[in-house]
C-alpha cells in the first residue's frame, strides 16, 4: 500500500496483469467448469432460499390429553389386588414445566402409610440376623428411612434392619406387566401451537379456523390434524405402545415450521415428526423407562397419613423448530457476492494443471504422451510465472562460454576465487531476437570472413596485448590478477571459461558488441544530449555501459544484470579500451 503523501498516491488503482492462454483444451475445461458452477450456485440459491432472510421461530405449546381408562387390577403394597377403576385426565396426566406433557401408564401403590418405626423391606441389603448387622442412624440413598439399630422380623423368618420412616415402607416391586393402563394407547392428545416470527411480523398457529376437530392425525391421509393417538405416534417410530407403557419412556413430538413468507410462494404449515428420546433397548441400559413417585397426603383419626404412588409413564416433549425466510436484497447480495468466488474454480483448476505438467517430474515421465502434455505446459509456465530470486549480497552469477547453463553462486566465497566456486545452474534466457535490434549499430554491418585485412589486423592486436603469465585459475590465458583488496579479490578471479581454450574477448564479436566506442558513446548522448564531461568521466561512463553490454549479451536477461560478474579478461580488456587515470578501480560492489 503506498504511503498517502499525495493526491496522486491516493486517486491510484492497481489491477492485475493476466496471461490470456489460447488452448482450446483449456478454454473447454475453463467453460466447463463455469458451467457446473452456474448451474451449482443457481441449484443452491433457489432450493436452499439463500436469498431470504431467515429468523428462528418462538412459539409457544399447549397440550391437551383426551382418554378414559379401566384399570382391573392393581398392585397395592406388594399384593395385586383386584378392582374395577375408572381412570380419567385428572387420573393420569401430571402437570410438567416446559413443552411436556405426561401420560401415566402403569403405577404402584403403597397405601396407609405412616410416620413411624418399621422393618425395611427384604433386600439383600436390609436383610439381617442380629442388631449388630445393624447401624443407628445409618442411612444410604437407597433406603427408605434411618436405622434404629435394631434387627426386626419382616414376615415369618425375614428379619430386617428396623428403620424410622413412612411405615409399611414401600415394596421394591417390578412394575406390573402388562402395563395396569396400556389402554392409554387409546388417549388422544391436541397440540395447540402458536409460533411467531417477530423479525417478520408473522405469527399463526397450528390450528387454523375451519379445521376439522374431529379428526385424527396419519402421516399421509391427514397431516395436518392437531389431534394424535397416543398409539399411532409409537407405531411411527417403530415401537410398541404397551411394551414401553410397561416401564414408561420419553417420545419426542417435533413440530417443524419451513416458512417460506415470501408473497408469491407462501406457505407456512407445520410438519409433525415423532422420535424416541429415552434409551430404547431396556435391556441395555440401567435405569430403564421413566417413573417417579408422588404421594397422596391425607388424615385419618387425626393422623397425617399417605398413599405413596411410584408412577411409571410416557413423557412427551414437544420440540418446536424451524425457520421463516423473507425475500432480501441484502442477502441476495452477499450471496452472488460468496459465489462469485467458486467462478474460480475453473483458475486454480487449470492452474493446478499446468503446475503439475510442468514439473520436472512430468518431464521425466518415460510415456511418449507426456511430452505432447508437458511441452505446451511448460511453455504456459514459463509466460504465467515470473521467478524472483531474493537479492542477497551473496548472490552471483557466473557464465562461461563453454557451459551452455548459467551458475548461481550464492555463498561467501572465503577466499576461494570466484572461477571454482559451486552453484546451480540455470537455464540460459532464450535469446530474444527482438533486442537484437538494440544492439550497437556496427554490428549490422557485414563481418569481415577470416582472413579479411580488417579480422587479421584484430587478431595481431590481440596477440601483442597477451600477457605473459595468467593467474592460474584462468583457462583463456588473458586474465589478470586482481588488484582489489586481500578480502574482495576471489570475487575477480574469474575467467571467461571452465576448460582450456579461446578467449571471449578475441572474439570479434567482443570487440564488435562490448568495445564499440561510436555505439557507447553514441548511448550516452542520446540518454543525455547535452551532457558535457572530461574524458575521465566519460571513459568512467563508458566503462559501466561496456560492462552492461557485455552481461546483455551474455547473460541475455535484464534481472541478472545487478548479480552478473565479469570474467577477468573481458573487465581488464574493457578497462584497457575505457582507462580510469591511476588505475585504482573500485570493482563489483553488490547493490544490495
Ligand atoms: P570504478 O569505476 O572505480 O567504480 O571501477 P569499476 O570499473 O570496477 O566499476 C564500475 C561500476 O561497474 C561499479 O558500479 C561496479 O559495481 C560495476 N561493476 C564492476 N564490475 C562489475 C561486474 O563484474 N558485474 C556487474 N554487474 N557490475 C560491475
Ligand atoms: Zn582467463
Ligand atoms: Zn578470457
Amino acid at each position: 500500500m503506498p504511503a498517502c503523501c499525495s493526491w496522486n498516491d491516493v486517486c491510484q488503482y492497481e489491477t492485475n496483469k493476466v496471461t490470456r492462454i489460447q488452448s482450446m483444451n483449456y478454454g473447454t475445461l475453463k467453460w466447463f467448469l463455469h458451467v457446473i458452477v452456474f448451474f451449482y450456485v443457481s441449484f443452491a440459491l433457489v432450493t436452499d432460499k439463500l436469498y431470504q432472510r431467515k429468523e428462528p421461530v418462538i412459539s409457544s405449546v399447549h397440550t391437551k390429553v383426551k382418554g378414559v381408562a379401566e384399570v382391573k387390577e392393581i398392585v397395592e403394597n406388594g399384593v395385586r389386588k383386584v378392582v374395577g377403576g375408572i381412570f380419567d385426565t385428572a387420573d393420569y396426566t401430571f402437570p410438567l414445566q416446559g413443552n411436556s406433557f405426561f401420560v401415566m401408564t402403569n403405577f404402584l401403590k403403597t397405601e396407609g402409610q405412616v410416620q413411624g418405626l418399621c422393618p425395611e423391606y427384604p433386600t439383600r441389603r436390609t436383610l439381617c440376623s442380629s442388631d449388630r448387622n445393624c447401624r443407628k442412624g445409618w442411612m444410604d440413598p437407597q433406603s427408605r428411612g434411618i436405622q434404629t439399630g435394631r434387627c426386626v422380623v419382616y414376615r415369618g423368618s425375614q428379619k430386617t434392619c428396623e428403620v424410622s420412616a413412612w411405615c409399611p415402607t414401600e415394596a421394591v416391586e417390578e412394575a406390573p406387566r402388562p402395563a395396569l393402563l396400556a389402554s392409554a394407547e387409546n388417549f388422544t392428545v391436541l397440540i395447540k401451537n402458536n409460533i411467531d416470527f417477530p423479525g417478520h411480523k408473522y405469527n399463526t398457529r397450528n390450528i387454523l379456523p375451519g379445521l376439522n376437530i374431529s379428526c385424527t392425525f396419519h402421516k399421509t391421509q391427514d397431516p395436518q390434524c392437531p389431534i394424535f393417538r397416543l398409539g399411532d405416534i409409537f407405531r411411527q417410530t417403530g415401537d410398541n405402545f404397551s411394551d414401553v407403557a410397561v416401564q414408561g419412556g420419553i417420545m419426542g413430538i417435533e413440530i417443524y415450521w419451513d416458512c417460506n413468507l415470501d408473497r408469491w410462494f407462501h406457505h407456512c404449515r407445520p410438519r409433525y415428526s415423532f422420535r424416541r428420546l429415552d434409551d430404547k433397548n431396556v435391556n441395555e441400559s440401567l435405569y430403564p423407562g421413566y417413573n417417579f413417585r408422588y404421594a397422596k397426603y391425607y388424615k385419618e383419626n387425626n393422623v397425617e397419613k399417605r398413599t405413596l404412588i411410584k408412577v411409571f409413564g410416557i413423557r412427551f416433549d414437544i420440540l418446536v423448530f424451524g425457520t421463516g425466510g423473507k425475500f432480501a436484497l441484502i442477502q441476495l447480495i452477499v450471496y452472488i457476492g460468496s459465489s462469485l468466488s467458486y467462478f474460480g474454480l475453473a483458475t486454480v483448476f487449470i492452474d493446478f494443471l499446468i503446475n503439475t505438467y510442468s514439473s520436472d517430474c512430468c518431464r521425466s515421465c518415460i510415456y511418449p504422451c507426456c511430452s505432447t502434455y508437458c511441452k505446451p505446459n511448460e511453455y504456459y509456465y514459463r509466460k504465467k510465472y515470473e521467478s524472483v530470486v531474493e537479492p542477497k549480497r551473496t548472490l552471483k552469477y557466473v557464465s562461461f562460454v563453454d557451459e551452455p547453463h548459467i551458475l548461481m553462486v550464492d555463498m561467501q566465497l572465503k577466499g576461494k576465487s570466484l572461477q571454482d566456486a559451486k552453484g546451480q545452474e540455470i537455464p540460459r534466457p532464450p535469446l530474444d531476437f527482438t533486442d537484437l535490434s538494440r544492439l550497437p549499430v556496427s554490428f549490422l554491418d557485414p563481418f569481415p570472413s577470416p582472413g579479411d585485412a580488417e579480422e587479421l589486423q584484430l587478431l595481431h592486436k590481440e596477440a601483442a596485448a597477451r600477457p605473459k603469465e595468467s593467474p592460474g585459475w584462468c583457462q583463456c590465458g588473458r586474465c589478470l590478477p586482481s588488484r582489489l583488496s586481500e578480502s574482495r579479490r576471489c570475487l575477480e578471479e574469474l575467467c571467461c571459461r571452465r576448460k582450456p581454450g579461446a578467449c571471449i574477448t578475441t572474439s570479434l564479436l567482443f570487440d564488435k558488441v562490448v568495445l564499440s566506442k561510436p555505439t557507447l558513446q553514441f548511448l550516452l548522448r542520446y540518454q543525455e544530449p547535452l551532457l558535457a564531461l572530461d574524458e575521465e568521466a566519460t571513459n568512467s561512463r563508458l566503462r559501466r555501459y561496456a560492462y552492461r553490454y557485455y552481461i546483455a549479451w551474455r547473460f541475455g536477461s535484464q534481472d541478472l544484470a545487478d548479480f552478473a560478474i565479469l570474467p577477468s579478461c573481458c573487465r581488464w580488456r574493457i578497462r584497457k579500451a575505457f582507462p580510469k587515470s591511476g588505475a585504482q578501480y573500485g570493482g563489483f560492489r553488490s547493490p544490495y
